[in-house]
């Protein structure tokens, strides 16, 4: 078994399908180390292990809703495009989705994925409650405060059976896309371009000083929609992928379409292959006001970037509470690479990157390539060694606790 990207291998002793909490429990405690993997959409090792695998394919797909509340109750396994349809149905919305609606909201949200936009939190923010399995094979139900440490969770904290997430009114999105617009000048214009409306993107190749492409994703009922000239980008007169030349059948629909904000927050389509298919990603996380300066940094070494890019996004995270999130009490500036295939050079090239992103304090993105021991987490997260701590209590023999993670200094 490969991740999505085919570069990592799953080299499980066994692979175990629960199709209900007893299985769950069952494994659990006849396991030595244990792991769970959602849709398999990481880039790095987080999800693997030597022993027992947990894959949720066959465990019942739980979307409970309450619609007086506005919550919902997912089980693992459950991807967000699924989860998506049925709240839209329900007239209820998630606050913000990723790039793509493929991978599992368990999965996802134990990374700390994010959107865009200014005022959204990455999307472990929704999750009110968390029922899993222990090391010792007890059910635990986490609620208020222990969420701080569990909503990040990076799958060491237990096997996670069912999170409870807060929702909110559905909504409309229009989508319309700019192209070409001046580096220099977006820069200078950062907050007015990225934080206007709902969710914005900015795709960038470092090459002739451009931002290629600016996704903008409006609220239709708050957000004043573009019209003419934005921050000296041109209106795309036709259908856009991030990646030129790739097929835009995979992209959600622009040129101001409105649609249910599940058809336009995401950029790819549920049924469709996400993104370039054959790549690799990293993504380093800076505060916002040193958004700039960064950016200025990594532009800086374009010449040894773009031989082994894809393409580069640029979103913003609103601060939140989560001890491991990424934007943990900071709004983020997250600089995102899709990389070419290319494991070697990827790898020799990220400690020159992450040299230059250092004195920002980047945060890695769980999920993705860097370098293992290019970091110091107690130095990024104020709250790491109270995790540690946390994560002890639930797992004290270390059985959820893998090489990757063990390399991570957990
Ligand atoms: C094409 C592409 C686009 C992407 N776009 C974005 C993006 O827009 N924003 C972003 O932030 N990231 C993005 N990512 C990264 C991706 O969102 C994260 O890697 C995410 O964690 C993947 O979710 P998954 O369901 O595949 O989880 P996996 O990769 O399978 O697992 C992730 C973690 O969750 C744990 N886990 C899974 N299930 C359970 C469970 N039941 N109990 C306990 N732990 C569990 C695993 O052990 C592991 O630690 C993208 C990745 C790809 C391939």
């Amino acid at each position: 078994m490969k991740n999505w990207s085919g570069n990592v291998t799953f080299e499980a002793n066994l692979v175990v399908r629960p199709t209900s909490v007893a299985d769950i429990q069952s494994a659990v405690m006849a396991a030595e180390k244990v792991r769970a993997v959602g849709s398999a959409h990481s880039f790095n090792q987080i999800a693997t292990t030597p022993d027992v695998l947990l894959s949720f394919e066959h465990f019942p797909k739980d979307i409970e809703i309450d619609s007086s509340k506005k919550q919902v109750r997912v089980a693992a396994g459950v991807r967000y495009g699924e989860l998506a349809i049925a709240l839209n149905a329900a007239g209820l919305a998630l606050p913000n989705m990723g790039s793509l609606p493929h991978i599992t909201v368990v999965g996802a949200t134990s990374t700390g994925t994010h959107g865009s936009g200014a005022k959204n939190k990455n999307l472990s923010a929704a999750v009110i409650k968390i029922e899993l399995i222990n090391a010792v094979g007890e059910e635990v139900v986490i609620t208020g405060d222990d969420l701080h440490a569990a909503r990040v969770g990076l799958g060491a904290l237990g096997i996670i059976h069912h999170v409870t997430l807060q929702a909110i009114d559905a909504f409309n999105v229009s989508q319309s896309v700019y192209k070409d617009l001046h580096f220099e000048s977006w820069l200078d214009n950062f907050d007015g371009s990225m934080g206007q409306n709902y969710s914005v993107s900015a795709f960038t190749t470092w090459g002739d000083s451009l931002v290629d492409q600016l996704w903008i994703k409006s609220h239709v009922e708050n957000d004043v929609l573009p019209s003419g000239e934005f921050f000296t980008g041109t209106p795309a007169q036709e259908k856009l992928h991030p990646l030129e030349g790739a097929d835009t059948a995979s992209a959600t629909e622009q040129l101001g379409s409105v649609g249910p904000w599940h058809e336009r927050l995401p950029h790819f389509k549920l049924d469709f292959m996400p993104s370039f298919g054959a790549e690799l990603q990293s993504e380093y996380f800076v505060d916002i006001r040193d958004a700039k300066e960064a950016l200025q940094s990594v532009h800086a070494l374009r010449e040894q970037i773009r031989p082994l890019l894809l393409v580069t996004e640029l979103r913003t995270i609103a601060a939140d509470d989560n001890w491991l999130s990424e934007a943990h009490g900071r709004d983020s500036l997250a600089i995102h690479f899709t990389w070419k295939p290319d494991v070697p050079g990827v790898m020799a090239f990220l400690p020159t990157l992450e040299a230059a992103l250092a004195r920002f304090d980047a945060r890695p993105h769980w999920g993705k390539l860097f370098s293992d021991n290019g970091f110091n987490f107690w130095e990024l997260y104020p709250h790491f060694e109270e995790w540690r701590a946390y994560r002890k209590s639930m797992d004290p023999d270390r059985k959820f606790v893998n090489e990757q993670l063990a390399q991570w200094g957990i």
